[in-house]
């Protein structure tokens, strides 16, 4: 990174030292700028967070009520010591952005984790042009291409109509915060009764509180007589398969895997489940290239996942791109679940 630059990487993680506050630190500080609620973004500890309005419910549940969380609308600038800070829609989950930072001049923007595929669960991706644009890089290579959302979608559907049919339970893994509520608005909840687990349940009520419209869902673990099950849809975080006995409650049940790595030849056998469901909530390989070309940037900064892949990749094409080495996990998030959201 350029020495004297706007923005710096330190062992606490990106720190703007003219505004002194840092964007998505993992180590404590006294003021966070935080792109979304995923646990490798918004570290609880902070003094302070300032997170995009529509994430504000989202991030207090994540963070704990103890937390002083604080907001503003998407597109509004916000003073932080003579530095204009504003939040961009990210299209990732509900109110995640990319924070535009702009000092004398010189603008970055922090895109954190996004994505350019519609998602009814939140506002669409907006290109914000800088002069420094740090992105993520979780699927940065060309084999990357998603599925049509209504094609991924539909395939669910007759998956879940099809095991109705046979009086069999439809059990979904998806992590708990974004593709759970993702899923939840995109199938046909007219085929049958949806179920969750506690840790989407209790993040379901977090979009509903903040406006998103979700389908009537009921936590798995209030209901006592198996035979409700059949025919059902059944929300839970990838964990939930680790958990000895938390799927035998189902009796006969299919199970199905929704994530952008089900594209991965033998992915599917390697989570031992019967489905596999590319949705991704990051940004498959032309979403990463078009969001790159759109932010103009003079420097691209690339993060975690296929980062030297891609800058290799945008040198080539003679676009100046440097490795940065943050740690954000980009889609292996909830793969470590925080204590209270332990199966149960
Ligand atoms: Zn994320
Ligand atoms: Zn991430």
């Amino acid at each position: 990174m350029k020495r004297g630059g706007l923005i710096s990487l330190t062992s606490s993680g990106l720190y703007c030292k003219a505004g002194d506050f840092y964007v998505d630190p993992w180590k404590p500080v006294k003021r966070a700028v935080v792109t979304h609620a995923h646990a490798d973004h918004a570290y609880r500890g902070h003094g302070s967070y300032l997170v995009a309005e529509p994430g504000r419910l989202l991030s207090q549940a994540r963070l704990g009520e103890e937390a002083r969380v604080e907001s503003a609308p998407y597109g509004k600038t916000v003073d932080i010591n003579g530095v204009s800070v504003s939040f961009h829609p990210a299209g990732h989950v509900l109110g995640s952005a990319q924070v535009r930072i702009e000092h004398k001049g010189e603008i970055w923007v922090v895109s954190g984790d996004y994505k350019l595929t519609p998602d009814p669960t939140c506002e669409p991706f907006e290109p914000v042009r800088c002069h420094h644009f740090i992105t993520e890089a979780t699927f940065g290579l060309p084999v990357y291409r998603w599925p049509k959302p209504e094609e991924v979608f539909g395939e669910i559907d007759s998956w879940w109509r099809r095991n109705r049919e046979r009086g069999k339970a439809s059990v979904i893994l998806a992590y708990s915060l974004g593709k759970a509520q993702r899923i939840l608005a995109s199938v046909d909840p007219t085929i049958g009764p949806i179920f969750t687990h506690g840790a989407v349940e209790r993040l379901n009520e977090a979009y509903r509180e903040s406006g998103v419209r979700l389908p009537k869902t009921t936590y798995a673990g209030s209901v006592t007589k198996k035979s409700e099950f059949a025919g059902s849809l059944i929300v839970a975080p990838p964990s939930a398969q680790q958990a000895v006995g938390w799927l035998r409650r189902f009796g006969n049940y299919s199970t199905g895997f929704a994530s952008g790595w089900m594209m991965v030849r033998g992915a599917r056998r390697q989570r031992a489940v019967d489905r596999g469901f590319v949705v991704s909530d990051h940004a498959d390989w032309p979403e990463l290239m078009t969001a790159i070309k759109a932010a103009e940037a003079e420097t691209v900064y690339v993060t975690h996942g296929f980062s030297p892949e891609v800058v290799r990749w945008l040198n080539e094409q003679g676009t100046n791109a440097v490795e940065l080495k943050t740690k954000f996990v980009g889609d292996a998030v909830e793969e470590t679940l925080p204590p209270e959201e332990a199966p149960e």
